[in-house]
């Protein structure tokens, strides 16, 4: 088995629901993100996915988190999800799946850091 990752960030703010309904202070961190791919077998130039072509399609998935705050990105906007660490590194997961093409590779982890001393992953393929 063969293992690569690449690794970015972005600059968002956030501010989560509580446990007894009251928010959080809306507040910034720069996250960062490793993005784990996985292959029993290598491809025909001899690595898992082309790294060159793996990173532009992360930026571009971040791109829509860059500089907002993540309540407001559709996918969490009128408090459809909790922008928690865990599930923004579950929705790059899902928008990376379907913007890029892993051909026989398997996306198989996303852990995003909202602290250097924080970090929170989703796997792929074990669903909530
Ligand atoms: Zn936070």
């Amino acid at each position: 088995m063969y293992e690569i990752i690449v690794e970015d960030e972005f600059s968002a703010a956030h501010f989560l629901k509580l446990y007894d309904g009251s928010w959080e202070k809306r507040h910034g961190h720069d996250f960062k993100v490793a993005v784990t791919v996985q292959a029993e077998k290598l491809d025909s130039m001899g690595v898992v996915t082309d790294f060159e072509a793996l990173k532009p399609a992360l930026k571009g998935v971040l791109k829509s988190l860059l500089h907002i705050a993540v309540n407001d990105h559709p996918e969490f906007k009128g408090e459809k999800l909790n922008p928690s660490t865990e599930n923004i590194a579950k929705i790059i997961f899902s928008h990376l799946q379907k913007n890029f093409d892993f051909k026989t590779a398997k996306l198989t982890k996303v852990t995003v850091w909202e602290t250097p001393d924080a970090q929170a992953s989703y796997y792929g393929g074990r669903e909530s």
